[in-house]
């Protein structure tokens, strides 16, 4: 049978985008549909949004330490529609680029939401289109849980469109957006509390560096609460949220952030109609091939779960471009060593394995791990503290995990990945040339190891 296209695209997010614009390289028809934003969450209301934030935050320390090295500066003014203005600017014109990326290799786009029809079908504005393979590549969506009054609050989609920024912000959640956005806020002069329901942020991250970001955050005045539980949001006749916790206490904010992680989006996707199954959290239920129960039908991304990272959606978008078009150039995804940045104010830059993996996975590890002031605030009152940390294989010296909190650590991480996926000993480590003055070279510096 002939089909309108090779491939059918649902998604121009991280992995619609790769997959559709590789395929059609590779001479397939292709087609991507959109029903929001071109470049997809990552874009619009995701990575690059946010950093754009963090950036912003991070000025209000530059000009705290400024007087440290001569700078006298005015009371320092900030503005967030200016802030907001100009980052929208910023996406549209990823927007467009994105557009001329998918249209310049030679893609259709169909601008609407796009519902499954049969297992080679799909309709969109009305209009019915086949396809030999379907993709969906549909992303995820924020998800709040159902307290009374969780109308009052928002997610991260909103919290990128704000009129303006709320004085008192109450964070739940602690995870990557909770801790980001806190950042935020706090950063931009907001008084800022996270709540938390478990013992300690960050859950599945190395311990030393959880406790140090939670050291580093309380001595900048952020209010971590943990333990913390929310019960009900109520309105109170001013306009505030007035939040009852589960233990009994009040607290009230003019704006309640909610970050307790992310759905799959399939809202009228016409599964229904196919094979296609959900794991047991209702994520899309793949095979290493990104193959769903049904077979004409692909996923990726994070509407199948495994890892929520754009660079890992642009990988696995590569993947099944190769596969179903240039079978000889196809490799499987690499799931291991993935490195990753939480751009909390510090950062956290991670690779590897936590100390807590390495030693339940049966490793004899060493633990090498260093704490210092960053030179740049020597000259300053700042008393931020830099985390290092190495996990080696006690018996093979490898490095399992390179693990960072402070200035400019997902950066640093990039680097130290390459080397770990490499295969890189703590011997390769100790005999790499430091690069001089840099906290990066801490890392080819650590000597003793303090623990074992
Ligand atoms: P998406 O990028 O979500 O794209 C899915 C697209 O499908 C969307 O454009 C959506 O509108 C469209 N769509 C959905 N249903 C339909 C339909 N039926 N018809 C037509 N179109 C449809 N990752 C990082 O690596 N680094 C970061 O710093 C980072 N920061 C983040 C910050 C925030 C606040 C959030 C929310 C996420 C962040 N992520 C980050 C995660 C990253 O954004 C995602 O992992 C990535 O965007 C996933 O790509 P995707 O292609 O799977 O889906
Ligand atoms: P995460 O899964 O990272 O974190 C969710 C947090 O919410 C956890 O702390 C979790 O607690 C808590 N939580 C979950 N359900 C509830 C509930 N019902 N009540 C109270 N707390 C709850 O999700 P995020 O929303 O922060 O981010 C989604 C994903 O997006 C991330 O996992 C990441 O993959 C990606 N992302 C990546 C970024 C980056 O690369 N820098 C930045 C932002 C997002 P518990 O730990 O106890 O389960």
């Amino acid at each position: 049978m002939a089909y309108d296209f090779d491939l059918y695209v649902i998604g121009a997010g991280s992995g619609g985008v790769r997959a559709a614009r590789f395929a059609a390289g590779f001479g397939a028809k292709v087609a991507v549909a959109e029903s929001r934003y071109l470049g997809g969450t990552c874009v619009n209301v995701g990575c690059v949004p946010k950093k754009l934030l963090v950036y912003g935050a991070h000025f209000a320390e530059d000009f705290e330490q400024a007087s440290g090295f001569g700078w006298g500066l005015d009371e320092a003014q900030f503005d967030w529609p200016t802030l907001i203005a100009n980052k929208d600017r910023e996406i549209n014109r990823l927007n467009g680029i994105y557009r001329n990326l998918l249209v310049n290799s030679g893609v259709t786009l169909h601008e609407g939401h796009a519902k499954i029809v049969d297992p080679h079908q799909v309709e969109i504005n009305g209009e019915r289109f086949t396809a030999r393979n379907i993709l969906i590549a549909t992303g995820g969506w924020p998800q709040i849980p159902e307290i009374p009054g969780h109308e009052h609050a928002i997610s991260s989609n909103q919290a990128f469109f704000l009129k303006e920024l709320p004085k008192r912000v109450l964070v739940v959640g602690g995870g990557y957006i909770a801790v980001e956005f806190a950042g935020i806020f706090h950063g931009l002069g907001a008084k800022t509390t996270l709540l938390y329901r478990g013992e300690l942020f960050l859950r599945g991250f190395d311990g030393s560096v959880r406790k140090h970001l939670q050291e580093e955050l309380t001595k900048r005045g952020m209010d971590l609460q943990f333990n913390a539980d929310i019960e009900r949001i109520d309105k109170l006749a001013d306009g505030s949220l007035k939040v009852t916790l589960k233990d009994g206490r009040q607290l009230e904010a003019d704006c309640v952030f909610y970050a307790t992680g992310r759905r799959p989006m399939l809202d009228n996707l016409g599964l229904e109609n196919t094979g296609v199954k959900l794991d047991r959290k209702g994520f899309v239920e793949v095979d290493e091939l990104y193959q769903t129960a049904e077979p004409s039908i692909l996923a990726l991304g994070d509407v199948i779960g495994r890892v929520q990272l754009t660079p890992v959606a642009l990988a696995e978008g590569m993947a099944v471009a190769r596969r179903l078009f240039k079978p000889e150039q196809y490799r499987p995804v690499d799931y291991k060593m993935i490195p990753t940045a939480v751009f909390s104010l510090p950062n956290i830059g991670t690779v590897g394995l936590t100390e807590e993996e390495a030693r339940e996975a049966g490793h004899e590890v060493q633990i090498f791990e260093s704490r210092f002031r960053p030179m740049k605030l020597t000259l300053t009152e700042c008393q931020e503290r830099t985390l290092m940390k190495l996990v080696v294989d006690a018996n093979t010296d490898k490095v399992l995990g390179c693990h960072m909190v402070g200035p400019e650590a997902g950066e640093i991480v990039q680097g130290l990945a390459i080397a770990l996926k490499a295969g890189a000993t703590k011997r390769d480590f100790d005999e790499t040339i430091g690069v001089h003055p840099t906290a990066a070279e801490e890392f080819v510096t650590m000597r003793t190891p303090v623990a074992g």
